[in-house]
């Protein structure tokens, strides 16, 4: 398979506790995307561009929110788009992007974090980085990178209790 190095990855982001930082009232709150401070040590050829289009718990993510950022990603002009999501609905808005049809040709990868980038035992450096890698090695298609692992859209699934993603039937 040859892989198709990207030279431009466009990141959106829609809050999840990857973003998620302890406000001076001490609530745990969303945050400013926490993309940018995670790619600042990283040293890369490739162009990241960052744009947040949602701030919410993906627990509190509806279908009009989803529409949202099915809108955002279609008028992405790069052909490699990581989204960062809340790890609890990320398999919902895969499968809603993969049957919304409006990322056709395009390499979707989802991530995010079960701790927040701000917190030192985060896992989101580890995940955003695969996902980096993984919209290098994909077909056009919508996927979720989590747990070390790339998985399809169609099957999917967050196991809540172990907080780890798996592959449905
Ligand atoms: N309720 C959170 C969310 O899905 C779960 C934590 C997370 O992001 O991992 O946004």
């Amino acid at each position: 398979m040859p892989i198709q190095h990207p030279s431009h990855i466009t990141v959106l982001t829609t809050g999840g506790t990857v973003d998620k930082i302890y406000s001076l009232e001490g609530e745990l709150i969303i945050g400013p995307p926490s993309v940018p401070e995670l790619l600042s040590p990283v040293l890369s050829d490739i162009n990241f561009t960052v744009q947040s289009v949602l701030k919410l718990d993906s627990l509190d993510m509806t279908d009009r929110d989803r529409a949202v950022l099915a809108s955002a990603l279609e008028a992405v002009e790069t052909q490699h788009i990581m989204i960062t999501h809340g790890t609890d609905t990320m398999p919902e808005t895969a499968r809603y992007l993969q049957a919304n049809k409006k990322a056709q040709g395009k390499v979707v990868v989802l991530t995010g974090a079960m701790q927040p980038a701000s917190m030192r035992a985060s896992d989101a450096s580890f995940n955003l980085g695969s996902a980096v890698t993984a919209l290098g090695l994909l077909e056009p298609g919508i996927y979720i990178a989590m747990s070390g692992r790339i998985f399809p859209a169609t099957t999917v699934l967050k196991d809540k209790a172990r907080g780890i993603f798996t592959q449905g039937n």
